[in-house]
């Protein structure tokens, strides 16, 4: 597990990566911890900084992406770390995003503590009480004035980065202001619901996709199957009906016969027909003429026939 905790200074960083260290067995990678370890050895780059920290000022962003890229490098680092302190510039972001890409890890998620300035000094100067009162040296940068200038840079240097890992969907922010332990249970269900994802096998989520995709194209199409044959039949009725309809009034066919053929071909056009004969055989008897009485004739015996064989059938 690869992660970032971005948050001003005071908002607990410290703490809650300790808690993650004893979970997820990673290391933690605090920039602050190992300028303060320069500074100590009188190491070049401890002579560098110096000054700067002592001023709440930043260290070069190539002095600092120099150091974690040394560090990531170490055996304890493979397992994964937590980067706290670092990056807090967008420079140091996009090194960071190079330096991970060139050895093919991905970072996990940027956990942000946000809280507010106010809880920040109190916290501070808590803080120095505590080790004064535990005969603890202070940090030289732990003082009310050296704190307004970290905060002043966290604000304008480290903000941006909200946004920066925001758009790249990396971004968890948690309230600082609740207590310790709720902070920590908190950064918990956020990498509990990492690692849940992580540990779902690729293969099984996409089926499930694909899967419920087929279901809704399978629906789809029935429903437009059904919608099709609803129009058939919906048409083939109508042709029906036209045809009877058509076919009565031509032949002037009497009652019963057109009537028949109607109901046979399609019950809803029966009653058409049977309108439709009534009118065509009325039409006829007024014409009186051979031509249109003829054929009247012989469709009427076929139908005979056709109703003696039906009735003898039944
Ligand atoms: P804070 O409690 O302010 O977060 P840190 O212990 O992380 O303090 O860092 C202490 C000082 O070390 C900072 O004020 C800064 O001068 C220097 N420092 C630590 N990390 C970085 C960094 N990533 N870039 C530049 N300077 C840093």
């Amino acid at each position: 597990m690869r992660l970032i905790l971005l948050g001003p200074p005071g908002a607990g960083k410290g703490t809650q990566a300790q808690h993650i260290v004893e979970r997820h067995g990673v290391v933690q990678l605090s920039t602050g911890d190992m300028l303060r370890a320069a500074v100590k050895a009188g190491t070049p780059v401890g002579l560098k900084a110096k000054d700067i920290m002592a001023s709440g000022g930043l260290v070069p962003d190539e002095v600092v992406v120099g150091i974690i890229a040394d560090r990531i490098e170490e055996p304890d680092a493979k397992n994964g770390f937590i980067l706290d302190g670092f990056p807090r510039t967008v420079p140091q972001a996009e090194a960071l995003d190079k330096l991970l890409k060139s050895k093919g890890l991905a970072l996990d998620a940027v956990i942000e503590l946000r809280v507010n300035e106010g809880a920040l000094l109190r916290r501070v100067e808590t803080r120095i009480a505590e080790m004064k009162a535990r005969g603890e040296a202070v940090r030289a940068d732990d003082t009310p004035e050296v704190l307004s200038q970290r905060l002043a840079n966290y604000r304008a240097q480290t903000e941006p980065l909200v946004d920066y890992y925001g758009e790249k969907r990396k971004l968890a922010t948690i309230d600082g202001m609740k207590s310790i332990e709720e902070v920590t249970a908190d950064i918990k269900r956020v990498l509990d619901a990492l690692s849940e994802s992580a540990a779902r096998p690729v293969k099984s989520r996409k089926p499930a996709a694909k899967k419920a995709k087929a279901k809704k194209a399978a629906k789809a199409a029935s429903a437009g199957r059904s919608a099709k044959k609803a129009k058939a039949v919906k048409k083939a009725t109508k042709k029906a009906a036209k045809t009877v309809v058509k076919k009565a009034a031509k032949k002037a066919a009497p009652k019963r016969a057109a009537a028949q053929k109607a109901k046979k071909s399609a019950k809803p056009a029966a009653r058409k027909a049977k309108t439709a004969a009534r009118r065509g055989a009325a039409k006829g008897a007024r014409r009186g003429s051979k031509a249109s009485s003829r054929p009247v004739k012989k469709v009427t015996k076929k139908r005979a026939k056709a109703a003696g064989r039906l009735t003898k059938r039944g």
